[in-house]
């Protein structure tokens, strides 16, 4: 291994090529033409969550009219299969020649700020000519995600060692995994459940769904009926592409805020499109009905309600009870169930990964996130010139991915206006009494993956400020407006 030192100097660098990443440089190319940037990216190709998802079935559950950019109309079904979202985005880089600013399979390692130099140092891995270089940025526009892509999460179950079949978690699926005619059991019952499951199930003897707690399904049918109205009207793709999403937009507002008033009528609507797909009686509760409440952990939408259908048929079925321990032919529940399976697939989750688990530092001083403080979700007290695009849980996470494009690109343009080289947030002191909590109060949005690691996260305020909202509807009026000069942004 060679080590040697780059002279390039971007004015903005992107840590990778994900939907944010994209997304992101299209935001940059187009409100800030002069800026030199790069995505570097430790994949060989883009796409992200979608490249690196290989398990049957794979699919978004928003959909894509508001997955999609703003600025690129979105002309499939609504809910659309990795492979189809890698196009869309294909389409995006294409359009706008951003392939040129993206340097594939290089790892981002390490970043240093020096105060004195007003800029970052980059630590990057080549990894095809496995060697390391130095890039400087003088911003860095985060967009690495948010969960470890090298692994799942799969808890530690007694006796694990002595099973005999195959463990497979859907972040890493073996490419030769063969399920025909195999007795499968899945763990969990999250999107990633609802989604492979049918398309495991013709295929399998059997498929089993063994969950601990039960998860919201809304079902739905896979089309828009507003988009095909107005493509039968031969209206303009651009045209369609928003009035869509302001329908859907506005139809989920209703629901997220029915969700908080009435949480009891939302469950039995809930139900009740569950209940029109499941054989007659099959019992909703104890399989269909999680104890929280609709939204504090994310939907999973069922398209033409495929996940009920191979219950009905006999070939897939639920059981909602822990496991006491693997076998060495599957695993007996501590309510006495004895699961036999072929393979088991532990779709049981993410490890959180806070700024992509790179070392930071500033002036050599190594940075823990979780003594900072969010400012609006994004940026971070005391950590200058650096962005983090987190999305949205309950509305498409790209919604933010374009909100903040316009935010970082507005703020970096007031820096030029002040001749301003370092922006880094910091609390005011109408702050100093202000209660620091966790990230996301677990009241509001508590999926375990979150719980699990909040510790590790930035902290956050009781101000607007402070917080990653999760609301897009607050945001997309609030953002735009935010006053760069409120004292919560130092500038130098
Ligand atoms: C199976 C699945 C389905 C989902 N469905 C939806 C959905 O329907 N709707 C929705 O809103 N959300 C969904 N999500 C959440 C989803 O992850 C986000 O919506 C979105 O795709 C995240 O995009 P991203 O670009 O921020 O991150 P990612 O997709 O995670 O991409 C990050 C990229 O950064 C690269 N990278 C990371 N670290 C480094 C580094 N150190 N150096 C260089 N490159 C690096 C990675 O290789 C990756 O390509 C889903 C998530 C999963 C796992």
């Amino acid at each position: 291994m060679v080590t040697h030192v780059a002279s390039e100097h971007f004015d903005v660098l992107i840590v990778g090529a994900g939907i944010s990443g994209v997304g992101s440089a299209y935001h940059l190319l187009n409100q800030r033409p002069g800026a030199t940037f790069a995505i570097f990216e430790s994949y060989e190709t883009f796409g992200g969550t979608w490249h690196m998802h290989r398990y049957p079935g794979v699919r978004s559950d928003s959909d894509l009219y508001t997955f999609g950019y703003r600025f690129k109309p979105w002309t499939g079904t609504p809910i659309a299969t990795a492979a189809e979202i890698r196009k869309y985005m294909e389409a995006v880089i294409e359009e706008n020649d951003l392939a040129r600013h993206i340097r594939y399979r290089h790892r981002v390692e390490g970043a240093s700020w020096s105060t004195a130099a007003a800029r970052w140092t980059v630590t990057v891995r080549d990894l095809a000519a496995d060697t390391t270089f130095e890039v400087t940025a003088g911003f860095l526009w985060m967009c690495q995600g948010y969960y470890k892509h090298s692994r799942g999460f799969t808890p530690e179950w007694p006796g694990m060692d002595s099973y005999r079949g195959t463990v497979v978690h859907p972040q890493t699926w073996p490419e030769d995994l063969d399920y025909h005619g195999k007795r499968v059991l899945v763990i969990g019952s999250g999107a990633t459940s609802a989604t492979l499951v049918p398309a495991m199930a013709p295929d399998c003897e059997h498929i089993t769904v063994l969950q601990r707690s039960p998860t919201y399904f809304a079902v739905g049918r896979n089309v828009n009926d507003v988009a095909d109205m107005l493509r039968l009207l031969e209206i303009d793709e651009t045209w369609i592409h928003e009035i869509v999403r302001r329908k859907i937009l506005f139809d989920q507002k209703m629901i997220t805020d029915m969700c908080v008033t009435h949480p009891d009528l939302v469950k039995e609507q809930l139900f009740e499109g569950i209940k029109a797909h499941l054989p007659e009686g099959y019992p909703i509760d104890p399989h269909f009905t999680p104890s929280y409440r609709p939204w504090q952990q994310r939907i999973a939408f069922v398209p033409d309600g495929d996940l009920f259908e191979g219950i009905k048929s006999g070939k897939a079925e639920m059981v909602t009870d822990e496991i006491e321990s693997f076998t060495e032919t599957g695993v007996v529940t501590k309510g006495g169930t004895v699961i036999d399976a072929d393979i088991v697939i532990t779709a049981t989750g993410f490890h959180l990964s806070i700024l992509g688990d790179i070392p930071f530092d500033l002036d050599g001083e190594p940075l823990d996130w979780a003594s900072t403080v969010t400012y609006r979700g994004m940026m971070f007290t005391g950590v200058p010139n650096l962005a983090w695009v987190f999305g949205y849980f309950r509305a498409s996470w790209t919604l933010r991915v374009d909100l903040m494009g316009d935010f970082i690109c507005r703020l970096l343009a007031h820096m030029d206006d002040k001749n301003a080289r370092t922006v880094v947030p910091q609390l005011r002191p109408e702050d100093a009494d202000m209660t620091i909590r966790e990230w996301i109060d677990p009241e509001n949005f508590n999926p375990n993956y979150l719980l699990r690691s909040q510790h590790l996260m930035p902290r956050s305020g009781t101000k607007p400020e402070w917080q990653h909202t999760q609301d897009y509807w607050v945001e997309k009026r609030e953002l735009p407006e935010a006053d760069l000069d409120d004292g919560c942004l130092a500038y130098s």
